[in-house]
């Protein structure tokens, strides 16, 4: 049993006992392919429809637009190749931002090589996408327009729902990843104006190695996977039940308690934040100051190495990490926060502390209590070399 203390809930989230509850029974007598006829196949059918019906319905989704997925990477996968092979013969361009997920980034760059033009839209120093920028990169051959709804790594909401005015009145599918948001900030497709939005299990305390994909009714798709004819022909195989089960339950639990979780969130993140910036100098806070989600706490400190950070507060029972996606052993710097300005050595010596069910005031107290001593140290340890 680890003991440490957990900051990093926007990496993955423990399952929630609940969910785990839910679904216990399909790893075990309920185990029917709902692609079956006889009774075990009906009732595994009737579960997911159920399921589906119940993540339709906290998005605001029509029941027939979810299609479930193995995570947030493929349903980033599918929303952008899938949108984009739909159309490539007229319209072979796509529009998003420099800040996206690698599950998007690294999509478009492989489009790009098979001949798609991307542009890859900047950020203002808070981390946000102008709209207007959206709209001057809009061409006639634009298929797609994908940006996040909050961002991993600095938490920077965006303005979804204004892009999606500008892309709906061009009859462009806009795709928003909501992995991050889900949970945290109110998410109905009808609101944002979106066409498409990904969302992951292991994020909101649910199972890992699933999500969903909303695909609004009449969006261009062409399927990546060839199969059966499960959920629409859009993603076939055969549905992992127990897992979609326990998505739609955290789903369910996350949109239930969202009001009074993102109260607690920001309650602690405030606390956090406070007391760095009274006993830490020369510290930068990342991300834009309100419109961000309430969890996440991304802190620049001078003359700092981000994954030295890492490694002494882990050795201190504190697990942080550095923000940037998959970044443990790469020594890339994080892609947002130099597209937000930050000099590459500055983003190199960044934090990020994502705050979750897990966290109470003790655990950001204990954070106060080491760390203004760990980045003394290590500034002292630097000026003397
Ligand atoms: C974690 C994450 C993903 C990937 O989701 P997986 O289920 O881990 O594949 C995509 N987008 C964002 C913003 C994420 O934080």
């Amino acid at each position: 049993m680890i003991t440490a203390i957990y900051f990093d809930h926007s990496a993955t989230t423990p399952i929630r006992r609940e969910v785990i509850d839910a679904m216990d029974p399909y790893f075990a007598h309920r185990f029917g392919n709902a692609s079956n006829i006889h009774r075990f196949g009906q009732q595994a059918r009737k579960d997911l429809e159920d399921a589906r019906k119940q993540v339709a319905d906290i998005i605001g989704s029509g029941f027939g637009e979810i299609i479930f997925t193995s995570g947030g990477t493929e349903s980033d996968n599918l929303a952008v190749q899938g949108v984009v092979r739909a159309r490539k013969r007229e319209k072979n361009h796509i529009v998003t931002s420099s800040i996206e997920h690698p599950a998007v980034l690294n999509t478009c760059r492989f489009l790009e090589q098979q001949g798609t033009a991307v542009d890859y839209l900047p950020v203002d120093t808070d981390g946000v996408v102008d709209p207007r920028t959206v709209e001057a990169a809009i061409r006639p051959d634009t298929a797609l327009v994908s940006i996040m709804l909050a961002n991993n790594e600095v938490g920077t909401l965006q303005p979804i729902r204004e892009i999606g005015v500008i892309t709906r009145a061009r009859g462009i599918p806009l795709h928003a990843d909501a992995v991050q948001a889900m949970g945290k900030i109110p998410v109905n497709v009808d609101d944002l104006n979106v066409d498409l939005l990904s969302i992951s299990g292991h994020k909101i305390y649910g199972p890992k190695g699933i999500g969903c994909l909303y695909i609004r009714k009449g969006t261009p798709f062409a399927p990546l996977f060839f199969g059966g004819h499960h959920e629409r022909g859009y993603r076939p195989g055969t549905e992992n039940v127990a897992a979609i089960i326990g998505l739609a339950r955290a789903l369910e639990l996350a949109d239930a308690e969202r009001e009074g979780f993102a109260a607690d969130m920001h309650h602690l993140r405030t606390m956090l934040e406070t007391g760095i910036r009274e006993k830490i100098p020369a510290a930068r806070f990342n991300g834009h100051t309100e419109k961000r989600l309430p969890n996440i706490a991304n802190i620049s400190f001078q003359s700092m190495d981000g994954e030295t950070l890492l490694y002494v507060l882990d050795s201190r029972n504190i697990a942080v990490s550095t923000g940037a996606a998959c970044a443990s052993g790469s020594a890339d710097v994080s892609h947002v926060l130099t597209a937000m300005g930050l000099s590459p050595a500055l983003a190199r010596g960044s934090l990020r502390f994502s705050l979750g069910r897990l966290n109470d005031e003790n655990d950001i107290q204990q954070v106060l209590n080491v760390l203004p001593g760990i980045i003394d140290g290590l500034r002292q340890g630097e000026a003397k070399k």
